[in-house]
């Protein structure tokens, strides 16, 4: 299997002011496609930050981070974008769905932003609504809809180019415990089912479990890095 994720001696500094706020302090992994690795660690550690430089929205202060083999630390904004574009999906806590669109609307709107659909992925489009359940909601506006059927919405938008990497930062912060349990199992069933592979931030240590790998961060670092029991 090849290397989805390389990321070599990541370093992130954030200015404020005149003050350095040391976020990421040397952080280096590898992703194998298929994985779905949890990230764990107390608010401050430096997740969002890390998936932030894994999902090419923010560029690291020193280091390599590399995705399905392209490089995102030595490029353009341009390039990264495109690469974006072309190989992530990402999830946020936030559903960040667009109001005025039905569930199938914001679906089109992403495919369009991606570059257009590539050949079949109207059949993978399908698999993934009824993976995800999703079909009786399809023309339903994010107003209609749960909070834990937007956010599989939310996922199913983040899968519609076939990205080689589905990030989640804390994809059932916003959730119910019933809601939070059907994302988790939804997430699972992708990555188990159709090989999708799945990077996701918890703070909660009974969600992290569903992965098969759990990085533990710590103040900007690696604290552990072991398969879940
Ligand atoms: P986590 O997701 O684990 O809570 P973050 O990556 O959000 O951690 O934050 C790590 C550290 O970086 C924290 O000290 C946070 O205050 C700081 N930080 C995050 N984003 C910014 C930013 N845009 N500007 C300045 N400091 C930031
Ligand atoms: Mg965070």
């Amino acid at each position: 299997m090849k290397n989805i994720v390389e990321a070599q001696n990541l370093t992130m500094t954030y200015r404020v002011g005149k003050i350095d706020v040391h976020a990421l302090k040397g952080v280096s992994f590898t992703i194998r496609e298929g994985e779905f690795v949890s990230i764990v660690g107390q608010s401050g550690s430096g997740k969002s930050t890390l998936l932030h430089i894994l999902g090419g929205l923010l560029q690291p202060s020193s280091g390599v981070v590399k995705i399905d083999g392209e490089d995102l630390a030595s490029v353009t904004d341009a390039q990264r974008t495109d690469i974006r574009r072309r190989k992530i999906g990402i999830v946020f806590q936030r559903f960040n769905l667009f109001p005025t669109l039905s569930a199938d609307g914001n679906l089109r709107l992403a495919e369009r932003i991606r570059g257009g659909a590539a050949a079949g992925s109207a059949e993978q489009r399908a698999r993934i609504l009824k993976l995800l359940n999703l079909e009786p909601r399809i023309h339903h506006k994010p107003l209609e809809l749960s909070g834990g059927e937007q956010q599989r919405v939310a996922v199913a938008r983040a899968l519609v180019n076939q990205p080689a990497l589905l990030l989640a930062d804390e994809p059932t912060g916003n959730l119910d415990s019933e809601n939070s349990q059907i994302v988790l199992d939804m997430l699972k069933k992708l990555n188990e089912e159709l090989g999708q592979t799945v990077v996701m931030i918890t703070h909660n240590p009974e969600a992290a479990t569903i992965g098969q790998r759990i990085i533990h961060m710590r103040d900007g670092r690696i604290l552990d890095d072991a398969p879940v029991n």
